[in-house]
């Protein structure tokens, strides 16, 4: 638990409570003594008029020199439980008659004064002017005892009366000293005092009450929610919103709180979606690197393949045309038994075929520069379909065309293109052995600068693991000769150089059993004056 002194509610109710308490005492302390004055101020008026009551009701016997009932008088009133007591003096000091018999005949000036206190006798505390004498003086029990002393002057009825003439030139004949014990008044202001005590005490409390409820409910409850809010934004948790309505400073911060935790959570969302576009973009740049990676190697490897082939060709053309020939006389030799010509036939047929495939690596290792002149690729097309058309109604292949209209002629070897589309048809015819579909379409693609080609058919589709092969020179799935089906596995990868050549593209989509698409894509170049190397690169796509 928080010490109270450590929490900001708790040096606040703290300090203010101190200078409170200071504050109210004070205040309490003053009022006090000045009620107590105020009791005491009272007190010697009354005790002030008394003393002018008797010097009044006594002057007309001291006239007449009435001692005894002026004695009288003042036993009468120094009867009174609030008066402690009453003595007449002399103008030497002596004390002429008093309530209290025992002092009569003293001197009350004199140094003896101090025994008077062992004698349980008053002594005063000051000696105020002789024309009012007004003290405060305690008796040997320390009781305080008001002390109010009247001056009796001479007046001329005295200087000329018979009976105990004072001369004239005398002026005080002595003094009236009345004493009143100033209890009550202590009783007084005891009980004004507790009762400040009291109040102070409880406005004290009350006070301290409506600060700590005040500073809990304004203060501490909000920073509190502040502070919890807080905690969450450092753990990046921007879903709450700090709940205050209040109007002021802490209700404006909260709702800056707020805003600021709205702000963040938007600044959140826009990086996380940032990260993953990153993330997305890092991917299809790293698949592109990998692809072009791979193109590069295809490149490399058909180059040095094309420089071994080609001197192997060259190499083989000749012993294989002496071959043919000796073959062909054997063949035709009417001489020879049958037997001998019948195999002399294989050996013809089996050399034309390797003829054929010298002729292919030829092509393949050859890399000729196109010759490109302004062509139509949908009138290529249909020269290709032309050569093909008979073969696919015997296979029952439907073939369909869809060109856009108004495509423009564009820079081409119509001899490879054509080469390529031949390749692309027969592969096509030769993956649907039972009939089927082939579409052929043609647009222009201008966003891309591309004259697109899509050569589609329902066959059955290339297997997942030789997608990746089948540009690949010598890669072949056609190696049945009992079917009638034998491959070099130099169309495509011969198609693929042409195109690459042309500054196109080749990509191709299929599944077992759907069917494949291939689409060539072509620069679409429609003026002889651009060169052909000023165009797109020769990106190779397998989809
Ligand atoms: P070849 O036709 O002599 O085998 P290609 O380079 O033309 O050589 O083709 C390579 C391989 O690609 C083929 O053996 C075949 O497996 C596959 N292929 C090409 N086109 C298609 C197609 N339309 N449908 C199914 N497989 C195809």
């Amino acid at each position: 638990m928080r010490l109270p002194y450590k929490s900001l509610a708790g040096k606040f109710t703290i300090c203010t409570s101190l200078v409170l308490l200071v504050t109210i005492a004070f205040f309490a302390y003053i009022n006090i003594e000045a009620l107590r004055g105020v009791f005491l101020d009272e007190a010697k008026d009354d005790v002030e008029t008394l003393s002018e009551i008797i010097l009044h009701t006594t002057h007309l016997q001291m006239l007449e020199d009435n001692r005894d009932i002026v004695y009288k008088m003042m036993d009468d009133v120094g009867k009174h439980k609030k008066i402690g007591l009453i003595r007449l003096l002399d103008d030497k000091g002596t004390i002429r008659y008093s309530t209290h018999a025992n002092e009569i005949g003293r001197f009350v000036d004199q140094p003896t004064d101090d025994c008077l206190s062992c004698h349980c006798e008053a002594i005063a505390e000051t000696f105020p002017p002789m024309e009012s004498r007004r003290r405060v003086i305690k008796d040997c029990s320390g009781a305080e005892i008001l002390s109010v002393t009247k001056q009796i002057n001479n007046q001329p009825v005295c200087s000329t009366a018979a009976c105990h003439v004072h001369p004239p030139d005398v002026q005080v004949l002595g003094a009236l000293e009345v004493q009143a014990s100033l209890h009550n008044v202590g009783i007084q202001a005891d009980t004004y005092r507790k009762n400040v005590l009291a109040f102070a005490a409880s406005l004290l409390l009350i006070i301290i009450g409506c600060l700590v409820w005040l500073t809990h409910d304004l203060v501490v409850q909000p920073v509190h929610s502040l502070l919890l809010h807080s905690r969450k934004v450092a753990k990046m948790e921007l879903d709450d919103h700090v709940v205050l309505n209040s109007a002021d400073e802490i209700g404006a911060l909260a709702r800056e709180f707020n805003e600021m935790t709205d702000r963040l959570r938007q600044a959140q969302g826009e990086y996380r979606q940032l990260t993953e576009t990153l993330e997305a973009k890092v991917e299809e740049r790293t698949a592109e690197i990998a692809q072009m990676n791979s193109q590069l190697v295809r490149s490399e490897k058909l180059a040095s393949l094309g420089k071994l082939v080609a001197g192997i060709a060259h190499e083989i053309n000749n012993p294989l045309a002496g071959i043919l020939m000796f073959a062909t006389l054997f063949a035709e030799d009417r001489s020879l038994p049958p037997e001998l010509r019948e195999d002399a036939q294989i050996i013809m047929r089996e050399t034309q075929r390797c003829a054929e495939i010298v002729k292919r690596l030829l092509e393949f290792s050859r890399n000729s520069i196109p010759r490109k002149k302004l062509k139509s690729l949908p009138v290529i097309m249909n020269n290709t379909m032309a050569l093909l058309e008979h073969q696919a109604a015997l296979n029952e292949i439907e073939i369909l065309r869809s060109y856009d209209p108004d495509l423009p002629d564009i820079l081409v070897d119509p001899n490879q293109i054509e080469q390529v589309f031949v390749n692309m048809v027969v592969n096509a015819c030769q993956a649907m052995p039972n009939g089927g579909r082939l579409s052929v379409a043609m647009h222009a693609d201008y966003d891309q600068h591309f004259l697109v080609t899509i050569i589609e058919d329902n066959g059955h589709g290339i297997a997942k693991e030789n997608l990746p092969k089948i540009f690949d020179p010598f890669f072949t799935t056609k190696d049945q000769p009992d079917a009638g089906m034998t491959g070099t596995g130099l169309g495509l990868s011969v198609s693929y150089g042409i195109i690459q050549n042309h500054g196109g593209r080749i990509g191709v989509v299929s599944e077992v059993g759907s069917g494949t698409t291939f689409t060539v894509e072509l620069p679409l170049v429609t003026s002889a004056a651009l060169p052909a190397k000023d165009y797109p690169g020769n990106l190779y796509a397998l989809g």
